[in-house]
């Protein structure tokens, strides 16, 4: 059954209809009993919905892909990905759907969709379903992630189905909607690439230009273009999630956009003692998505990207290695760049401070932390403090004092900009024991928790008086952190 919303909303169909190769319609299974737990009303408001009906019946079936709109046709999309490194010809939506498109408040073209809405003929094992608690983590982390300035998908709502998921015990299960600017990943061109159809790669790729890298059309090789785009892109976008100590957790070339937004947050985190080491994915025993390895795995994705692009880089598949190549090499100098500037406005450090003075300072700091088990997050805001005079709580952190002490004065020397700092080191962050304690709540009933959290996240620079138990870190015996994927 169809019921049009009473609002303007349509949805388009142009990747199915583009790349119908690469769709398969299909529907969403039936919830049962479909109850809000949580709506973005800024949103939902932006993507012109009125918040008051989506909370309505038929909003709700809107949302668990129940009742869609006429003219609309969701699909499960196809697509490949390495995962852990190991190549997998077709992956596809196993339980989401690709509601349409829409176009929001600002002309923009956004993908409505849904995950946890059923199996799909992509599901393999799978059961095509989601459980409130992994669904309200995307939510709350994507939307922590939006609200400190990060590309990513967002989050428009979280609505329990009624039926339960079994997992390792029965679960409420619940169904995302998720809002991106587009769902086309780094394995959406391996797919279209493995199928041996240069015409369908082709018009992938004419698809991406046209929606996210529109400057690439001008160039004079625009496939190469929307290959450096890409790669701008995610240069930018890993160094901000290092800046902030982000651990998305499965970086398989699956989970990798082509429009440069954090894409499907499952086994992430937000780091709390500063480690290169730190994982929290409870099936990554080889440490390969670590935080610290994560420029070199988009690098590495990047590449993947790039095989699959070559048939559309030169005739001469020699050359086109070699274009190739050549515009990958950028990635690491763009990723630098990105990371050392904002590692500098983190110490609020002057503009044209000679690298030479910046770099050791920031190698010396991070390993110091690192020495020290210092929380990363509070450590940057405690630094502001000690900017305005007020240094004990920065030295309260270090075990080796004296060698902190001789860091702390070279950088006042600099005469670091306390007020600059606070602007882009966030006082909140989705730490692990809030973002269980509110998961576990709202998978019993209790949506308090959940609230406070995601109030005190869409603020993340401001400190407010009443919120100090969101800026501090885990207690000792919260323990050593696991999230769980594919849940
Ligand atoms: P992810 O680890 O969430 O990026 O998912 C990897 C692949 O597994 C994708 O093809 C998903 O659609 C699929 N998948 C994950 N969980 C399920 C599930 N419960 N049922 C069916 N497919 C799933
Ligand atoms: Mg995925």
């Amino acid at each position: 059954m169809s019921v049009a919303p009473p609002t303007s909303v349509t949805l388009d169909d142009r990747f199915a209809r583009d790349l119908a190769e690469m769709a398969v319609p299909w529907q969403a299974e039936e919830a049962p009993d479909p109850r809000l737990l949580v709506l973005n009303e800024s949103l939902a408001t932006e993507l012109r919905f009125d918040p008051a009906w989506l909370r309505s019946s038929d909003g709700l079936r809107l949302l668990v892909g129940n009742a869609v709109p006429s003219g609309a046709t969701p699909v499960a999309q196809a697509y490949a990905g390495h995962q852990f490194g190991g190549f997998v010809p077709r992956l596809g939506d196993g339980r989401a759907l690709l509601l349409g498109e829409l176009v929001d408040v600002s002309g923009r073209v956004r993908d409505l969709h849904l995950k946890g809405s059923g199996r799909t003929p992509f599901a393999r094992g799978g059961d095509g379903l989601a459980a409130v608690g992994p669904m309200l983590r995307e939510y709350v982390v994507s939307e922590a992630m939006h609200a400190l300035g990060i590309p990513t998908t967002r989050s428009l709502a979280v609505v329990a189905t009624g039926r339960p998921v079994r997992r390792e015990t029965l679960l409420p299960g619940a169904v995302l909607a998720r809002v991106a600017s587009s769902h086309l990943r780094v394995g959406s061109f391996q797919y279209a690439r493995a199928t041996g159809d240069v015409d369908l790669l082709r018009r992938l790729a004419d698809h991406a230009i046209t929606r996210h890298h529109p400057g690439a059309a001008e160039s004079e090789r625009p496939h190469l273009a929307l290959f450096e785009a890409v790669v701008a892109a995610q240069a930018s976008l890993v160094a901000r999630w290092m800046l902030v100590g982000f651990v998305h957790g499965v970086m398989n070339t699956d989970n990798m956009t082509i429009s440069g937004e954090t894409i499907d947050y499952g086994p992430c985190a937000f780091m709390d003692a500063f480690d290169p080491a730190t994982v929290y994915s409870s099936i990554d025993h080889g440490g390969r998505y670590a935080y610290g390895n994560q420029p070199v795995v988009a690098e590495w994705n990047l590449a993947r990207l790039a095989e699959a692009l070559l048939p559309l880089l030169h005739d001469d598949p020699e050359q086109a290695v070699a274009l190739a190549v050549e515009s990958l090499g950028a990635f690491r100098r763009q990723y630098d760049d990105a990371w050392s500037t904002g590692m500098r406005v983190k110490l609020g450090l002057p503009d044209g401070l000679d690298d030479a003075v910046a770099s050791p300072l920031v190698d010396e700091l991070l390993a110091q932390l690192q020495e020290s088990h210092v929380d990363h997050t509070s450590f940057f805001r405690v630094l502001a403090a000690a900017a305005r005079g007020d240094a004990e709580p920065a030295r309260n952190l270090f075990l080796d004092l004296a060698a902190f002490d001789g860091w702390l004065q070279r950088w006042r020397a600099l005469g670091p900009d306390a007020d600059a700092m606070d602007r882009v080191n966030p006082v909140y962050i989705p730490r692990n024991h809030l973002v269980e304690e509110a998961l576990a709540a709202a998978t019993e009933g209790d949506l308090a928790p959940l609230d406070g959290l995601l109030d005190a996240m869409t603020t993340p620079f401001d400190e407010r008086p009443g919120l100090e138990r969101y800026a501090t870190p885990a207690p000792k015996d919260f323990g050593e952190y696991r999230t769980f994927c594919g849940t």
